[in-house]
């Protein structure tokens, strides 16, 4: 079929020149995404014998019809009853959205007028498009082998609604194949609010590809999801997007999908040629544990020591009593003798540590949520202090993970 669209943007606001076209830009570009001609661009003023005159010119020449703008409560807004009387259709309510109407008021506590109503009648026949960010349904309806789409003039309400339910209207009806690919980006130490803050306006203005955040185990993903009908376009949208995301919170981006932080330990340790020790007060051998559990770990894992106790601090590692009584296990001194003392003993080329406060009571007169990691290589020894919220495991668990972290960035920064 030789597809032919025309976009009828409606408002006598783009007329008078308050506002532009964007609607007309928007949607080119889509359409041009999937492959649809756009041919013209009109422009007719809230004025039904004009939008008439327009629906009846663009008929001889377009068999793809996208209308924007006029489908509002009030009485300019007359783009829907034009067309159904056009078409010799009759306009119904439907009920879907008309319940979404009720329900945005019951939501915002305000009371509904009669002429909202409006908002939920549709043409009949029609193929209804769910309005996710407004009140008005979009539509579309096939007669006589021209498609006509009716969308919102808002284009907060108008990109979503095309993007989602739209494109796909088109590619089911023209038999096109849409690939749906999605990426996962994993970020940690930074929280999700922050990620959120910090991308806000790439989460406002998304619609392919759209942006899912999530938080899990002190953790933050997103997922990008882009639509196309060549998979490589997908991907380039994707590509294009996580390029844009990690220029603002790149420093705490660390890998895809379901990477976890050990793998990423791992893979930049095996890259590295580099072995780790750990000595683990707080942690009791979990990150020990977590990282044998991965494949090959003898390649890179040289040995540990849990240090529960300060007799074993002492006597095992050789962290000197000095610090023990003066400044206290938990401690800034602790944890660097520790990971400097566990390096050489295990002769390894990294020595972690571990030591902290995981409750539910005090120790030496910390807090719960006091924590130190110490790194040492043999260039310098580093160390983390840290506090942390929640409960005994989780403090645990994430400590660990800013263990990893933390690592990461030294071998990330190692030739
Ligand atoms: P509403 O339910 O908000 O009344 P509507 O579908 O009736 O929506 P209009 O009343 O025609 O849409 O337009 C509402 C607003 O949407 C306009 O004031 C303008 O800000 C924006 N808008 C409308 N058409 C366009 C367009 N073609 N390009 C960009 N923005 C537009």
């Amino acid at each position: 079929m030789d597809i032919r669209t025309e976009i009828i943007a409606v408002g006598s606001e783009l007329l008078l020149g308050q506002i532009v076209n964007s609607n007309a830009q928007f949607l080119s570009q889509q359409l041009a995404e999937i492959g649809l001609n756009v041919y013209y661009h009109t422009v007719v003023g809230d004025n039904q014998n004009r939008l008439k005159h327009a629906i009846e010119t663009a008929q001889k020449r377009s068999n793809v019809i996208i209308f924007t703008g006029g489908l509002g409560p009030t009485k300019d807004d007359l783009t829907k009853e034009t067309i159904a009387h056009h078409l010799g259709k009759s306009l119904v309510i439907d009920q879907d959205a008309l319940t979404n109407i009720e329900q945005y008021y019951l939501q915002t506590k305000r009371s509904m007028s009669e002429n909202n109503k409006k908002q939920a009648i549709v043409i009949e026949g029609s193929i209804v498009l769910k309005n996710d960010y407004g009140m008005a349904p979009g539509m579309a309806i096939d007669v006589d082998e021209t498609i006509y789409m009716l969308l919102p003039g808002p284009p907060s309400e108008m990109k979503p609604m095309f993007t989602q339910y739209g494109r796909t209207y088109f590619y089911e009806k023209l038999g096109f194949q849409e690939h749906l690919t999605s990426r996962v980006l994993r970020y940690f130490g930074i929280g999700e609010s922050q990620l959120e803050t910090d991308i806000q306006d790439l989460i406002d203005l998304q619609t392919n590809p759209t942006i899912a955040p999530l938080a899990a185990d002190g953790e933050v993903t997103l997922r990008l999801t882009a639509k196309h009908k060549s998979e490589e376009a997908a991907i380039r949208l994707i590509d294009e997007l996580e390029t844009k995301i990690n220029e603002r919170v790149g420093q705490f981006f660390y890998g895809y999908e379901q990477t976890t932080l050990f793998q990423k330990v791992k893979e930049l340790l095996l890259a590295k040629n580099k072995t780790i020790s750990a000595a683990e007060s707080l942690t009791g051998g979990l990150f020990s544990q977590h990282l044998t559990s991965l494949e090959a770990a003898s390649q890179f894992v040289k040995g540990g020591i849990v240090c529960y106790t300060n007799e074993v601090k002492k006597n095992l590692l050789g962290v000197s009593p000095l610090i023990l009584d003066d400044d206290g296990a938990v401690s800034e001194k602790c944890a660097s003798e520790m990971a400097s003392q566990i390096r050489l003993k295990t002769n390894s080329d990294i020595g972690i540590s571990f030591t902290g406060v995981a409750g539910p009571g005090k120790q030496e007169g910390k807090p719960v949520g006091t924590v130190f990691i110490g790194i040492s290589t043999n260039n310098s020894t580093n160390v983390y202090p840290l506090h942390l919220a929640g409960s005994r495991h989780g403090i645990r668990n994430r400590t660990v993970k800013y263990g990893c972290h933390y690592l990461v960035k030294l071998l990330q920064g190692i030739e």
